[in-house]
């Protein structure tokens, strides 16, 4: 949500005819988009303000901002005019379209400004957006969240849920596809509870999908996050009827005991989730299954975090991340008293790691053998001449092949399997 975040405010920027410089010693303008989902997401922005202080005193000139989750929070902007007063312009994830007359206001009459709204209200539409890649994109349907698991500060710093019509996103992934995108993420803190609406009424997440599915040119469409309380049959049929719809989900368990998901107010338990993914793997036996599981939620006891490891171990998730607790300011598990020791969560943390990279490399190895269509993603990190593309189902493989196989399908046959990624040999590129 960030990074398409901030390929809106690199769009907004070269609009106003700035360029993109790779060293931000020779910047006019540094902005840090900030994550606040974890303690060290906070550490990092501080530390890098730090960095950015020193070049600001070798540049007078030099204009900084500062945006993203942890401005939604009254605390961090408290500290961030105490501690760093040369900070010249603060902003929220709601007005980030008011950067231009922001940055006018700093650069014209050397205004400082501090504008962080609370709620989003309209979602405003046809901002510009300066993309990454040519070949992937991702694309909003929903902003905020309105679930507030007790440990999480996002609808906090997102606001509540609001869904973008269907016809502008169907018209935003048309145009991506024109523009020669293959390959579409959609993005939502849970896209299971999209409401969208138009003239026929209302259109949930699976009818968007179906609908996109129809979009000439476009090949693949992803998505995340999806809550699995809100998984519908509807969506689990779509993996059997959209053969665009890419057949992996990001299903965050996040426990697995009942009890702890209770805590956390997930409103699910260990046997619904168990039964989504049967439901799932009913229609689509392939599909790969990757999950966010958080260790050390307060109250978590050996039995609980036992009943973790047992569920990855049935669920054999493809690949999983993994977090240890941390308390935000402001969220009830934050003030909860069962709170784990730092080092209990290490202990637990380093054992489940260790299980689901075992469980992973398992699944990795069925793969060896068999032939799969990739969508190059560019140079792979494993030696000269290696490149890296993406199964459908979002597995990384490493082959040998040019550059410029970049933004193409290619088939290639597989040949060795690691813990997170495959090598294949190229056996046929596809130029279409
Ligand atoms: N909306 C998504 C995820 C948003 S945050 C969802 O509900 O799945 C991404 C992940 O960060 C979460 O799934 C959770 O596993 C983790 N996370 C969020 N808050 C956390 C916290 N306070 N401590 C540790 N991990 C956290
Ligand atoms: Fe946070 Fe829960 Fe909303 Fe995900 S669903 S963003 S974890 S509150």
């Amino acid at each position: 949500m960030n990074e398409r975040d901030s390929e809106t405010i690199a769009g907004l920027l070269i609009d106003m005819g700035l360029n993109r410089t790779e060293r931000k010693e020779t910047a006019d303008l540094v902005i840090i988009n900030t994550c606040s989902v974890r303690d060290n997401a906070d550490q990092r922005f501080f530390g890098t303000l730090g960095q950015v202080k020193k070049i600001k005193e070798a540049n007078s000139r030099l204009i900084v901002g500062v945006c993203g989750c942890m401005m939604q929070q009254e605390h961090v902007v408290d500290e961030v005019k105490a501690k760093y007063p040369w900070v010249d312009i603060v902003f929220g994830t709601h007005n980030i379209h008011m950067l231009p007359e922001l940055l006018r206001g700093a650069a014209i009459e050397k205004k400082k400004r501090v504008e962080v709204w609370e709620e989003g209200g309209e979602i405003i539409e046809g901002l510009p957006a300066r993309r990454e890649f040519p070949f992937k994109a991702y694309v909003n349907v929903m902003y905020g969240c309105d679930n507030f698991c007790t440990y999480c500060i996002v609808p906090y710093t997102r606001g509540r849920e609001r869904s973008r019509k269907p016809d502008e996103i169907l018209s935003e992934a048309r145009g991506l596809a024109r523009n020669g995108v293959k390959e579409i993420m959609l993005l939502g803190q849970n896209v299971n509870s999209y409401k969208g609406i138009d003239e026929g009424g209302a259109v949930d997440f699976p009818e968007l999908i179906y609908r996109l599915n129809e979009i000439s040119g476009l090949r693949r469409i992803r998505f995340m996050t999806s809550h699995p309380k809100d998984l519908s049959k509807r969506l689990a049929a779509a993996y059997r009827d959209c053969e665009k719809l890419c057949k992996v989900i990001h299903l965050p368990v996040q426990s697995g005991s009942s009890r702890v998901l209770a805590l956390m107010n997930r409103n699910y338990t260990k046997e619904y989730y168990l039964d989504m993914i049967g439901l799932l793997r009913g229609i689509c036996p392939n599909i790969a299954v990757t999950t966010d599981i958080i260790v050390g939620f307060p109250g978590e006891g050996d039995e609980d975090f036992e009943e973790t490891l047992e569920l990855a171990e049935q669920v054999k998730f493809d690949s999983a991340f993994t977090f240890l607790f941390s308390a935000r300011k402001g969220t009830p598990a934050a003030s909860y008293e069962a709170q784990v020791s730092e080092e209990e969560k290490r202990r637990r943390f380093n054992r489940l790691l260790a299980s689901l990279n075992g469980i992973a490399a398992e699944k990795n190895k069925t793969y060896i053998g068999r032939r799969e269509s990739l969508l190059v993603e560019g140079a792979g990190k494993t030696g000269e001449n290696v490149m890296a593309g993406r199964m459908d189902n979002g597995k990384l493989v490493n082959f040998v092949g040019a550059p410029e196989l970049t933004g193409e399908f290619v088939d290639v046959r597989i040949t060795e399997a690691k813990t997170f990624s495959l090598f294949g040999e190229l056996t046929y590129c596809s130029t279409d």
